[in-house]
């Protein structure tokens, strides 16, 4: 897909990836063809809110600001996204500090008279408290509804206050896939923020990534290669002057990276991301191919296997056979797979978040899906939207010797008994060593079930019988995808 940047607002994943939020078939069914629609449910419990994953990425950047223009009721995820930037900091190394971000507090009589008056305030005012580099401006529901010219007013202040001032139009109703948040502040990094490279370096590498600490950086060191993680937990200096940018997850990175490709000429590692012994592999050899290491990736490749046969086939005779349920967004549940596969673990069954069935750059060896099908078999699919009535019956159903979700907590499979565990923000799972802290993990929580036996005794779901013994997916609308 090419990357437009003329536009203030970026192409939705609706229709710029076909992502589907409802589905109910097999891996090879779903991918036989890219233009499945989407089934739409008749009853929907929760989801997520596009607008918070901007400030996801907008509030961890360290040197710019944020303005949200809207009611205080959107800014109850600041609280978290400070925790979060403060501990991503500490882990970094970093100064601990708090997000940047002012919210406009927009009221019944802005939705009257208009809010115009108080976004001009915020911004001269987040110039006046932060000194950012840049401030970036997001619409909400409420500011979108009255129509408040916030591109307009992002241009007269940048003009007056000397830096960019990014209008991100990223209301929640604009798109049913929260995902979309995402690339609406890639898009704005993009268009705005990003200057053409002065002067190329030519051992450096994007990562694009949450929080990551060590992600990389052993293996790179070994090829004499530097990361350069960007957004969030980062400046943006240095982006377009990198040689290759590499990403973890496709619902994060996908659009910078293509973006990069397209418009700055830093060109994406074609490869799936390096989840498990396999796909390392092909990682490290795309990365040896584009940097002319061939030879010293493979040398990385033997020495990083031979540092984890040990602890892999220790952890293989406790974890063979054993059942697991996953629960993520589409890239990264189709990369725990890989790594239960590699462990000699079963797949139970699954819930997607959502799952693209296009590509930014399009290109077929970042599809991971299909990498897992040709690696470790075919599985079933459903694809959920994070409705957690439909998780919680679905863990019911499969009874899994250990549940893995990520944004949804472990609860529900808590309050069933289940072990469960959290693929959190740090992708700590990736690359050689990464399987054998997941392994570990899982070992560690099926080994010790006492007290998720507890909390199963003194809990009560809030779901009946009735639903429990319903199939997962029969809320779905459409045709049966077989
Ligand atoms: S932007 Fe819209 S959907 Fe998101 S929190 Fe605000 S009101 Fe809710």
């Amino acid at each position: 897909m090419s990357i437009n940047l003329n536009e203030p607002a970026v192409e939705l994943r609706e229709s710029r990836l076909r992502t589907l939020t409802g589905y109910e078939g097999d891996a090879a069914h779903l991918l036989s063809k890219n233009d499945f629609p989407n089934r739409e449910r008749s009853f929907t419990q929760c989801g997520s809110c596009s607008a918070d994953q901007v400030m996801n990425l907008f509030t961890q950047i360290q040197d710019a600001a944020v303005v949200e223009h809207g009611p205080a009721g959107c800014a109850a995820d600041i609280p978290y996204r400070n925790a979060t930037f403060r501990l991503g900091n500490r882990r970094m190394g970093y100064p601990v500090h708090n997000v940047k971000y002012i919210n406009t507090n927009l009221d019944e009589k802005d939705t009257i008279y208009g809010g115009g008056a108080k976004l001009e305030k915020a911004i001269r005012e987040a110039k006046r408290r932060f000194s950012p580099k840049a401030i970036f401006v997001t619409t909400t529901c409420a500011s979108a509804i009255i129509g408040d010219d916030v591109p307009g007013i992002c241009d007269e202040l940048e003009e007056e206050l000397g830096i960019p001032v990014v209008a991100t139009l990223c209301e929640g109703f604009r798109t049913n896939i929260w995902a979309t948040g995402f690339d609406s502040s890639n898009h704005s990094i993009l268009r705005k923020i990003v200057k053409p490279a002065r002067q190329k370096q030519p051992d450096l590498i994007n990562v694009i990534s949450f929080q990551h600490r060590f992600l990389f950086e052993s293996v790179f060191k070994q090829l004499g290669l530097r990361p350069n993680h960007i957004v969030p937990l980062s400046t943006i200096e240095h982006i377009s002057e990198a040689a290759a940018t590499v990403q973890y997850c496709e619902s994060l990175g996908s659009y910078l990276a293509a973006g990069l490709e397209q418009h700055f000429g830093v060109p994406e590692v074609k490869a799936p991301a390096p989840f498990g012994i396999k796909a390392s592999d092909e990682m490290l050899r795309e990365i040896g191919r584009m940097f002319h290491k061939e030879a010293e990736v493979e040398k990385v490749i033997t020495s990083e296997k031979e540092k984890i046969a040990k602890d892999l086939e220790r952890l293989r005779s406790k974890l063979t056979g054993k059942r697991a349920f996953i629960a993520a967004g589409g890239p990264l549940a189709y990369n725990i797979i890989a790594l239960v596969k590699d462990l000699g673990m079963d797949v139970a069954g699954t819930c997607i978040w959502h799952h693209d069935q296009k590509f930014d750059n399009d290109d077929e060896r970042l599809n991971f899906l299909k990498f897992d099908l040709k690696h470790y078999g075919n599985f079933h699919i459903g694809v959920c939207n994070k409705q957690a009535f439909e998780v919680a019956n679905a863990i019911n159903k499969h009874k899994p010797d250990i549940a893995i979700s990520r944004h949804i907590t472990t609860v529900w499979a808590a309050k069933l008994g289940i072990p469960s565990i959290f693929a959190g923000n740090e992708p700590t799972e990736m690359l050689y060593d990464g399987l054998i802290r997941f392994g570990q993990t899982i070992d560690d929580a099926i080994s010790n079930p006492a007290y998720i036996k507890n909390v199963a005794k003194h809990s009560k779901l809030p779901y009946t019988d009735w639903w429990l013994e319903q199939n997962t997916y029969s809320f779905l609308r459409g045709e049966k995808n077989v």
